[in-house]
């Protein structure tokens, strides 16, 4: 058996274990220094920016798309027990000169085969009559990008992933990697060490602490960013189109029974790469933000505010999937920035199809 140890069970980790369980030949630990689903993965808000996006060739677009599909397949092999909005999602647009990129983006998506509409502002009160403000000039319509429930997410493919076999050891902290020749040996704890074929390396923010012990540090910094979560008394727009509704880079995420996530900041570290304390302030004018497109908002109550830091690796694009330098058996799959919950499926797909090989080789 082809020993592998991913650290990290967020979104990420999760998802590795889960797809790792499908492959015969391995003997899968995942461990993490807390429950699954506490860090970033704990506070994101879930949206899938995949055809919306404006990437569109390159890896980016790759990323995006290879997830997008696997989630269609992966959510239904889940059960259909996470939270899963097909309803796609409606970006306002309040600027003019914006439209021709937008138009250029619609025509690219259709040979793409991922459509995307371009609506007036009269399409766009019909069919969401709930967001109103003055300086709308259209909207944009992802039918075809979803949302999920991200901690839902992680929790069910920890479940799944343990039914096929993959060992999970929470409350333990790695120290450590250890290594000799450039290749990792073992992973350090304070209850034991384990030997390792493989070492995954998905502990957002705790990966350049990890990359150090192997004297190959990542540099990944905090994004900071805040959300609330908030109960309408009454229905808002029509109950049965309830989309993602993004303008100016604020979410409004139905969550049903008339509640919405929405956020969320992103609040750049210094250039030492500290970050700021969350402040009320910075949360308020993101409500505020919220409140001047979908108006019926002041009738709402705060129900829960959060905080939470996104892995951003510093002087490269996120995210960072692949061997370390220098190690022929240390997977990174890190650095996912603000699409971890998006990208994790074909973070996945990279780890697996490293391991895959050499596993069936050896089984
Ligand atoms: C407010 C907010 C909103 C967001 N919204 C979205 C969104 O809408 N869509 C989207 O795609 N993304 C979103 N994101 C980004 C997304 O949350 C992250 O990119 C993603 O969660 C990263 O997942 P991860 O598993 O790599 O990291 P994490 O969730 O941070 O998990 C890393 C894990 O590693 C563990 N760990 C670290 N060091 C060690 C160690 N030494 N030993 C053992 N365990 C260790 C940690 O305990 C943690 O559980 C958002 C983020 C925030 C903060």
């Amino acid at each position: 058996m082809t020993k592998v140890a991913v650290i990290g069970c967020g979104v990420v980790g999760a998802m590795i274990a889960y797809e790792l369980s499908l492959i015969p030949g391995l003997s899968v630990t995942v461990l993490d220094r807390q429950l699954p689903a506490q860090a970033s993965t704990g506070a994101a808000l879930g949206v899938l920016m995949g055809a919306i996006s404006q990437k569109v060739k390159g890896r980016s677009w790759q990323l995006r798309q290879a997830s997008m599909q696997r989630y269609e397949t992966l959510v239904a092999e889940l059960g259909h027990c996470v939270p899963y909005n097909r309803q796609g999602i409606v970006m306002l647009c309040f600027d003019e000169s914006e439209l021709l990129r937008w138009q250029n983006l619609i025509e690219i998506r259709q040979t793409q085969g991922w459509p995307i509409e371009l609506w007036d502002v009269p399409k766009l009160r019909s069919r969401c009559p709930q967001i109103q403000h003055p300086d709308l000039v259209a909207a944009i319509y992802s039918p075809c990008d979803r949302q999920i429930d991200p901690t839902a997410l992680t929790l069910a493919l920890v479940e799944a992933a343990k039914q096929r076999g993959v060992r999970f050891e929470f409350d333990r902290p790695v120290l450590s990697i250890r290594s000799a020749e450039n290749h990792a040996q073992q992973i350090v704890t304070a209850s034991g060490n384990l030997s390792v074929n493989w070492v995954v390396v998905a502990a957002g923010l705790g990966s350049t602490e990890l990359t150090r012990s192997l004297d190959a540090p990542l540099d990944i910094r905090p994004v900071l960013g805040q959300a609330l979560k908030v109960q309408l008394p009454d229905a808002i727009g029509d109950a049965a189109f309830q989309p993602v509704i993004t303008g100016d880079d604020v979410h409004l995420v139905p969550l049903g029974q008339h509640q919405y996530w929405i956020g969320a900041t992103v609040e750049l570290p210094d250039e030492a790469g500290v970050v700021a304390e969350a402040s009320p302030d910075r949360l308020e004018r993101v409500f505020e933000d919220a409140i001047a497109f979908c108006p019926a908002l002041t009738e709402a109550k705060i129900l829960q505010t959060w905080s939470g830091l996104r892995p951003r690796p510093h002087n490269q694009p996120a995210p960072v999937i692949g061997l370390l330098s220098g190690y022929d058996n240390v997977l990174l799959a890190t650095g996912h920035y603000r699409n971890g919950v998006l990208l994790a499926p074909v973070t996945a797909a990279a780890v697996c199809e490293a391991i895959a090989a050499p596993a069936q080789q050896t089984a």
